[in-house]
C-alpha cells in the first residue's frame, strides 16, 4: 500500500455536506496515507465533553445546527495542525467550512505543498436518510449506521468497545439546519477551489468501499 513516508507533505481536504460520509472516508485515507486525520467536529466534541471554554461556546452552535465562529474554529485548527504529527501532512475533515476559514488556511506554511481537495456529492434525500441511521463511538470516533453497518453488539463499539450513540445534532431538524448552513456557507467552497485548480467531485451515494477505492485511486494517481 502507497504511504506519504517519503513525499513531501500532503494535505487533504475532504469536502461534502453533513452526513455525505467525509469521516468514514477521512478514517480509512488517513491510515493509506499514514497522515493524521483532523476533523474539527470530533475535536469539538471533544472539548464539549471536557467541558471547556471551547466546548461550552461551541455546544450552542452545534445543537442549532449552526457554524462555530470562525476565530473560535480558527484557533483551535491552527493549535492543532502545528503538532509534529502534522509534518508529513494531514487530512481536514470538516474544515473549511467558510470562505474566509479557506483564506486563513491558504496562508499557513503547512499550504506551501501538495494540496488535493476532494469533494463527496450526496443528495439530500441520501442524507436524511443516513443521519438518521448514523451512530458513532463517544470514545474512537467509529462511524457506524443502524440499518446498513451497525456495531456486533448493541451501543458497543466494535473497535475499542466505546459506548455507541446517536449524534444529538443527527436529529431531522437540526440536519436540515445544517444542511441549509451547508449551502449558504460551504458550498462557495467548490468555486474557491476550483478556481484554486485543487478540487476534483466524487459521487459519495455510492458504498462505502466503492467511494473509498474511488478516493484512493485518485490520490494515488497524484502522488505519481
Ligand atoms: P461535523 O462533525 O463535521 O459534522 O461538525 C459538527 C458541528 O461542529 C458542525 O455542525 C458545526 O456546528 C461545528 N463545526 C465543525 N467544523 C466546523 C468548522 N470548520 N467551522 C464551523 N463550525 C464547525
Amino acid at each position: 500500500m502507497q504511504t506519504n513516508q517519503n513525499l513531501s507533505p500532503l494535505v487533504i481536504i475532504l469536502l461534502g455536506p453533513p452526513g455525505s460520509g467525509k469521516g468514514t472516508q477521512a478514517k480509512r485515507l488517513a491510515v493509506d496515507y499514514g497522515i493524521p486525520q483532523i476533523s474539527t467536529g470530533d475535536l469539538f466534541r471533544e472539548h464539549m465533553s471536557a467541558q471547556t471554554p471551547v466546548g461550552i461556546k461551541a455546544k450552542e452552535y452545534i445543537q442549532a445546527g449552526l457554524l462555530v465562529p470562525d476565530e473560535v474554529v480558527l484557533k483551535m485548527l491552527f493549535e492543532r495542525i502545528e503538532h509534529s504529527d502534522c509534518a508529513k501532512g494531514y487530512l481536514l475533515d470538516g474544515f473549511p467550512r467558510t470562505i474566509p476559514q479557506a483564506e486563513q488556511l491558504a496562508q499557513h506554511e503547512s499550504m506551501k505543498t501538495r494540496l488535493l481537495v476532494l469533494c463527496l456529492e450526496v443528495s439530500d434525500e441520501e442524507i436524511i436518510k443516513r443521519a438518521a441511521g448514523r451512530l458513532v463511538c463517544r470514545h474512537c470516533g467509529t462511524i457506524y449506521n443502524r440499518d446498513a453497518s451497525p456495531p456486533k453488539h448493541e451501543n458497543c463499539c466494535d473497535h475499542c468497545g466505546g459506548e455507541v450513540y446517536r449524534r444529538p445534532d443527527d436529529n431531522p431538524e437540526v440536519v436540515c439546519k445544517r444542511l441549509s448552513v451547508y449551502r449558504s456557507q460551504t458550498l462557495p467552497l467548490i468555486e474557491y477551489y476550483d478556481h484554486s485548480g485543487h478540487l476534483t467531485m466524487f459521487e459519495g451515494n455510492q458504498p462505502p468501499d466503492f467511494v473509498h477505492a474511488e478516493l484512493k485511486r485518485y490520490i494515488d494517481d497524484s502522488l505519481i
